[in-house]
């Protein structure tokens, strides 16, 4: 069994296996049963069954998540988005308000802006990099704080550390959404949030078979959350449960390559003259990179750039590189690339991408674990067809 003094690669390995192992087996198995039987448990939380999140393969996952990321406890959900909406559903009721980021993972801004709006839950959304104006829009009624630990897609850093204080100083709930960094690149509990939530879809399953989420955090917290998990129904089955556990196994492997290739591929295109921009964190040039290097020991996969020549050039582009695959979603071991403003930001009117800062023409890259030698010699084919 994993102890907390070891380290994430270890617990990725060992938290969570079941003493003793169940007829010895060194892989848990899959436990392919909506239903156990009763063992007198007094409450309907306790009861076995898959809705409840609580079959050996789900107490597993949820014993691996909360070791990598320091937390008392963890809960797996069916996607992303069952594991935010459950999570703000579980703290914010009507007449309720908080304060969220103002560029946001796309559903978690439409869920804001239309499903809690509806329920009469109030936003205001804030910059992250810009502390004092925040208490401007605290009310009465402000119960919670919500960011994300790299924007997609100019992988804008907030200020994670005034966050932490703000919340505190005002009592509110400190959420992350740290899909982005991983708890193998940043471990938010440990800075001071609240709760750590994550599309475990991306790099935490890291082979884009499977949609899931997970949050972590205090046990009391984590109580209220499954309860309303319970009831929502947004459950994860056994078997992506189990292939969920085999992905995390491989977490810091896969997010050493991810890094490494992304920062290459980003100097690489940051040398390249068709190149009018390159934002990643892990460049000396990323307006919050004294940030990231504090907070983070790796930036991630996800980096985007302009072309010179505009949305023409940019798609001549995509469709000149042989390797990254023209698909959305990230965290994988192969490379996707995107252009934001026809996929993940086609929802927001062209004055809502361009206050955002996203232009037409930003190219999004979600770097795989190839060979960062193969990727650069692709692109590099690929610009000089220009
Ligand atoms: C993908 C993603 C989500 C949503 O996750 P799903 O697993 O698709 O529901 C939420 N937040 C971020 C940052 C994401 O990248």
């Amino acid at each position: 069994m994993a102890s907390t003094s070891h380290h994430l690669q270890t617990q990725l390995i060992h938290a969570g296996q079941p003493q003793p192992r169940h007829a010895g087996a060194v892989v848990l198995p899959i436990y392919q049963s909506a239903t156990f039987e009763h063992q007198g448990q007094g409450s309907y939380d306790q009861v076995r069954y898959i809705r409840l999140n609580n079959t050996p393969n789900h107490l597993a996952l949820h014993a691996v998540l909360a070791a990598i990321s320091g937390a008392e406890a963890a809960l797996v959900a069916a996607s992303g988005m069952a594991a935010i909406t459950t999570t703000l559903l579980s703290f914010l009721g009507t007449g309720d308000h908080l304060l969220a980021q103002d560029c946001l993972y796309g559903g978690t801004l439409t869920f804001l802006n239309e499903e809690a709006a509806a329920l009469g839950i109030e936003v205001d959304f804030i910059k992250g990099n810009d502390p004092a104006s925040w208490a401007r829009c605290l009310r009465p009624t402000t119960r919670l704080i919500y960011v994300e630990t790299m924007t997609n897609p100019l992988l804008e850093v907030p200020e994670l550390e005034a966050v932490v204080g703000f919340a505190r100083r005002r009592n509110l709930l400190s959420v992350i959404d740290n899909t982005f960094a991983s708890p193998a690149n940043f471990r938010p509990l440990a800075l001071g949030f609240d709760l750590e939530l994550h599309s475990a879809t991306k790099y935490l399953n890291g082979h884009s078979d499977i949609v899931a989420g997970c949050v972590m955090g205090r046990r009391a917290h984590l109580a209220q959350i499954t309860r309303r998990l319970n009831h929502l129904g947004g459950t994860l089955d056994p078997h992506a449960c189990f292939l969920l556990h085999r992905g995390l196994k491989t977490l810091a492997l896969r997010m050493r390559q991810h890094d490494e290739n992304a920062l290459a591929l980003a100097r690489f295109l940051e040398g390249r003259p068709e190149v009018e921009r390159v934002n990643y964190p892990g460049l000396e040039s990323h307006p919050q990179h004294q940030r990231a290097k504090r907070l983070f020991s790796g930036c991630g996969g996800v980096l985007s750039f302009e072309l010179q020549g505009g949305t023409a050039a940019a798609d001549r582009l995509i469709a000149a590189l042989e390797l990254p695959i023209s698909a959305p979603s990230l965290g994988g071991v192969e490379t996707l690339i995107t252009r934001p403003a026809t996929t993940s930001h086609a929802g927001l009117t062209p004055q809502q991408r361009a206050a955002l800062g996203i232009s037409d023409r930003l190219v999004r890259v979600a770097v795989g674990i190839e060979a960062a030698q193969d990727l650069c010699a692709d692109f590099a084919q690929a610009l000089d067809q220009f």
